[in-house]
This record gives structure tokens, C-alpha cells and sequence, in this order.
């Protein structure tokens, strides 16, 4: 274990890529990877414009590589390319994922529009994870795959059913997958937010950072502050470090004991637990 009074950087050398790294966690984990040394961060996103701009204000250790998910060649790709120009791959963040695009109850279950989203949520989190561990088994690279699922991945929803279903399918991956990687010594578990307010939750609530976060601050139950993306990427942070170098096929969730996860989930919520 590192010393819990060293301030030493917890990433020196390591080369890390993140998908959906362009905005909310996957950025801010980008940041707080090249703040601890991370040698090399590669975000990995569709959005060119600001995969570009959050690459150029973290610096030189950070590149911005497009990448989209739903297409398997691309992850390929994406993965032997960074290899190719900094030799390994120590670290996975497969983190890209998007909200139900319409209601989603199981009445009205929309499949083609759950298609799309397993496309992103499931197959590219799967992807990522199989091409990196291909490159981590071929480089002899002892290496520490982390997914974001969410606390969704463990509770029903009313609504956005196939985004529930998704996240408890990278659960499933996570576990599997940790289970034919511990020969080679590598590891895979995955970070569990409840509501944070990213793009993606303010646009799906059409409302601010601050009113997100007012709105969900009476959902937790460990009182004096809300979930902020910082909370998730120091998770992440553990989850790719030596910190947890005994830890794998682990679900952190990051929650602040939400009380719909925690058995005060009436079926009817609209899933906005995340
Ligand atoms: P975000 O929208 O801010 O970021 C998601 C990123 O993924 C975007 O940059 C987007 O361009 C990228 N992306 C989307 N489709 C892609 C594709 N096909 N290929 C590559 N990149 C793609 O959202 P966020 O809140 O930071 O979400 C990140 C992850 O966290 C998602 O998996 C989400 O389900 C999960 N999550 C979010 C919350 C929350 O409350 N915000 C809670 C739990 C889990």
C-alpha cells in the first residue's frame, strides 16, 4: 500500500485512454489522470470540437483520438495506434454512454431506439474492453481496465428501462470479463455514480448544474454536500491505480447512499438516479 502521507503522484508512467472523454466524467478523469502523471491520456470521443479543446488545455501528455464507440474497427484501431505511439496500455477508462433518447417505459418499449443505445452503452463498453485487454495480454502489460456502469446497474426504473438494462449488462461484462483476465494478471471493475451533473444530466433535465444538484441533494443520505464529478473520477482514480492492485470484478458505487438505490425506490421514478 502507498503511504497515506506521500502526496506521490499515483499514475507516474502509466499511458491511459478514455472514451467519451470530451465532456463531464470522462474530461474531468482525463484532467485528474495527467495530474497524477499519467505519461500519456488519450481521449477517445465523436465529439471532435471539444475532444480537441480538452486535449489542448490538459497539454502535451494528452491527444485527442476520435473514436466512436458502436464501431469495433475503430476501438481496434484506437487501441493499436496508441500503443504503436507510446509503446503500452496500462489503463482503460471505458466510460463513453448516453441517456434513453425517448420514455422507455415497457409498454411503450421503443427497441430500435434501445438497439441505439446498446450500441453505445453495451457493445462499445465491451469493444474497449476487449481490445485492451488483447493488447494488454499481447504486451505482458499487468494493466487495470475501469468501466462506468451506475447505480442503475443494481436497481428498476419505471422508465428509461433500456439505460437501466444496459448499465446492469457492463456489470455482467465487468464481472466476466475480471474473472478470464485475472490469469494475466489483469484487472477490470467499474465506477457506479449516482446523479451527477454533467451535460448529459442537464440536458436530459433541461436545467442547470446548480438545479440538478438541488434537486437531488435530498436523494442521499450522508448530508452536507452533493456528488460532484470529482467524487466519481478520485473512484476512478482508486480503481486504476495500485491502490486497488487486489481489487477486481468490483462495482464502487459512488452515491452518497442514495435512498432510491437503497430501498426507497417507488417503480415509478423516471430513472433519474442514473
Ligand atoms: P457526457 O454526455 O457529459 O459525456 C459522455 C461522452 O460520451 C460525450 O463526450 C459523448 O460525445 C461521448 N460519446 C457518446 N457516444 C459516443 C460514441 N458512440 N463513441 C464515443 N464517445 C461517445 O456524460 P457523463 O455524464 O459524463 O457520462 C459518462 C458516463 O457516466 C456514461 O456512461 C453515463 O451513463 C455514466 N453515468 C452518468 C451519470 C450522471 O448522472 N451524469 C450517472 C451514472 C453514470
Amino acid at each position: 500500500m502507498n503511504d497515506p502521507t506521500s502526496s506521490k503522484k499515483k499514475l507516474e508512467g502509466k499511458v491511459a485512454i478514455i472514451s467519451g472523454g470530451a465532456s463531464g466524467i470522462g474530461e474531468a478523469t482525463a484532467r485528474h489522470f495527467a495530474d497524477h502523471g499519467a505519461r500519456a491520456v488519450v481521449i477517445a470521443d465523436i465529439h471532435d470540437e471539444r475532444g480537441c479543446q480538452g486535449a489542448a488545455s490538459i497539454g502535451s501528455r494528452c491527444r485527442y483520438i476520435k473514436c466512436d464507440v458502436t464501431d469495433e474497427q475503430q476501438v481496434k484501431s484506437l487501441v493499436e495506434s496508441t500503443v504503436q505511439i507510446y509503446g503500452q496500455l496500462d489503463i482503460m477508462f471505458s466510460n463513453a454512454g448516453i441517456i434513453s433518447t425517448c420514455e422507455q417505459n415497457i409498454l411503450d418499449f421503443d427497441l430500435i431506439a434501445c438497439d441505439y443505445l446498446f450500441a453505445i452503452n453495451v457493445r462499445g463498453v465491451a469493444a474497449c474492453v476487449k481490445h485492451t485487454a488483447r493488447a494488454m495480454v499481447k504486451g505482458g502489460i499487468r494493466g487495470s481496465i475501469v468501466c462506468t456502469a451506475s447505480v442503475t446497474a443494481t436497481m428498476g426504473a419505471g422508465t428509461k428501462i433500456d439505460y437501466t438494462m444496459s448499465k446492469h449488462a457492463v456489470l455482467g461484462l465487468v464481472r466476466s470479463a475480471s474473472k478470464g483476465l485475472g490469469e494475466h494478471g489483469i484487472r477490470v471493475n467499474c465506477v457506479s455514480p449516482s446523479a451527477v451533473a454533467t451535460p448529459l444530466l442537464c440536458h436530459e433535465m433541461d436545467t442547470t448544474v446548480e438545479e440538478v444538484e438541488k434537486y437531488f441533494e435530498p436523494m442521499t443520505s450522508l448530508k452536507g454536500g452533493v456528488l460532484k464529478v470529482r467524487h466519481v473520477t478520485d473512484a476512478v482514480l482508486f480503481l486504476a491505480s495500485e491502490d486497488s492492485a487486489f481489487v477486481t470484478g468490483h462495482n464502487l458505487i459512488v452515491d452518497a447512499y442514495f435512498v432510491l438505490h437503497h430501498g426507497h425506490e417507488d417503480g415509478k421514478n423516471s430513472a433519474n438516479g442514473m
